[in-house]
């Protein structure tokens, strides 16, 4: 078993990969090692998308794309520049992976497997001459005299093993003793918590209604807002919009404990004024004043069982028989209708973490860490977080790349 390493880096993920190979390609003098803690590497590329895997997103100018991250938009917004979405497509595209464009924007292979993308790197990794090693997990970090690392690494059968690396790479995503071993060596970590996540709601006006959607609402808490498609689950609320506000309130929600009031306007941005105005017409139609308020939809965007259900708020009733008052209620039930948020869901086609090693103290040129030399990160165990699209793994193809060239820059 060789113990000597150029360069190792720690984490068999989309990040660890894409590093891996760049530098292997870049100098193939480089002795490179992935050390992969699980009996597999690249699990959640497996799993993304719903086993779809959305690589990334067909947005291509730096300076919008950034707009999906509520963490790191800064940071990335140079990084970008470097390697954006059109590089990774250009990426697996020359390595015989045909992508697909989805309407929404979403990039995944046309294969709808993410099979394909792990099957794509790993080969790749195999090409350049990187050495992967599975259940091979890293435990503790020690700084040689001469900058390089001493690494324990616990393989199986609980087997300790020493290894000499001369630079190091931790692309271990959320792992929390890996951000550990970060903070050990002095870094700053923000702690980790999760974002990208539904709502449980428990309200008579979705009961039975899992299933139903609408196309755009807005929705509000304290100062978060977002905007997107709705989606009624079971056990409370999903969809874009709902998403979106999980990842930019991701701490504020988890300082509730996910316990909070929400409003939704299901008209999006439709003003109190606007919906009362639609009402009034509706109700000044001569042909409604003998038909159920429930019978039909005064707004096209909401679908008849969501409206059936939210103008019980006022009870069903003729058209002609409801008071100005009411429709004031009920406009205002439309546009600022208030929910409680009884905890916290899960996404099943996506999950990520808000926080990780702070960024300030990694230089974004190189990846290298600002506080060690030698030391590099990419990847979620940074303090980055996209929003669902294919934005994260987007981060990951983004920093490893830059990692990449860094250290296959060893002349
Ligand atoms: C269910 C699911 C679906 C998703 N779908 C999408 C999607 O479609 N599109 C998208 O953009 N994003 C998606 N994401 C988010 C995306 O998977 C992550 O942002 C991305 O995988 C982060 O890559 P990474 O390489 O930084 O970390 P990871 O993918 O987490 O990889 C880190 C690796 O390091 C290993 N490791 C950890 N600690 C150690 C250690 N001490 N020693 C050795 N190895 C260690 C882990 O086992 C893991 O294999 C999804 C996430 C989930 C959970």
């Amino acid at each position: 078993m060789k113990t000597d390493w150029d360069i190792i880096v720690t984490g068999g993920g989309p990040a660890g990969f894409f590093a891996a190979i760049r530098c292997a390609e870049l100098n193939p003098n480089l002795k490179v090692l992935i050390l992969e803690k699980a009996k597999q590497t690249l699990s959640k590329v497996i799993v993304s998308g719903g086993g779809r895997c959305n690589v990334t997103h067909a947005c291509f100018d730096p300076a919008r794309l950034v707009t999906f991250y509520p963490r790191g938009a800064n940071e990335l917004r140079g990084a970008f520049t470097r390697f954006q979405p059109q590089d990774a497509v250009a990426w697996f595209e020359s390595r015989g992976v045909k992508l697909k464009t989805e309407a929404d924007g979403r990039i995944f292979p046309v294969t709808d497997d993410s099979n394909t993308i792990a099957d794509c790197l790993r080969s790749a990794a195999t090409s350049a001459g990187v050495e992967v090693w599975e259940h091979a997990r890293l435990g503790k970090v020690d700084r040689n005299r001469d900058g390089s690392f001493q690494l324990t690494v616990q393989t199986l059968r609980d087997v300790f093993t020493r290894l000499h690396a001369g630079k190091l790479l931790l692309a271990t995503g959320s792992d929390r003793a890996t951000l550990d071993i970060a903070k050990s060596l002095g870094h700053t970590v923000i702690d980790p918590v999760p974002s990208l996540f539904t709502f449980n709601v428990r309200d008579e006006r979705i009961k039975g209604l899992e299933g139903v959607s609408v196309a755009s609402v807005s929705l509000k808490m304290d100062s978060l807002t977002a905007r997107g498609a709705l989606l009624i689950t079971h056990w409370g609320l999903s969809g874009p919009a709902v998403l979106r506000l999980s990842a930019w309130g991701a701490r504020e929600l988890y300082e509730k404990n996910y316990r909070f009031e929400m409003t939704i306007n299901w008209l999006d941005e439709y003003s109190f004024e606007k919906a009362l105005d639609v009402l009034q017409r509706n109700k000044a139609w001569k042909d409604n004043a003998r038909k159920k308020l429930s019978s039909h939809a005064a707004f096209s965007q909401i679908p008849l069982r969501l409206w059936k259900q939210l103008v019980e708020f006022i009870g069903d009733k003729n058209w002609a028989d409801v008071s100005k008052d009411e429709l004031r209620k009920l406009a205002k039930e439309l546009t600022t209708g208030k929910f409680t948020i009884h905890g916290k869901g899960i996404f099943k086609e996506e999950f990520v973490t808000c926080g990780g090693v702070t960024l300030k103290e990694v230089d974004f040129k190189t990846m290298e860490s600002r506080v060690i030399k030698g030391l590099f990160f990419a990847g979620e165990i940074l303090d980055i977080d996209g929003v669902t699209g294919g934005f994260n793994f987007q981060a990951s193809w983004t920093t490893g790349w830059i990692a990449g060239n860094a250290l296959g820059d060893l002349g």
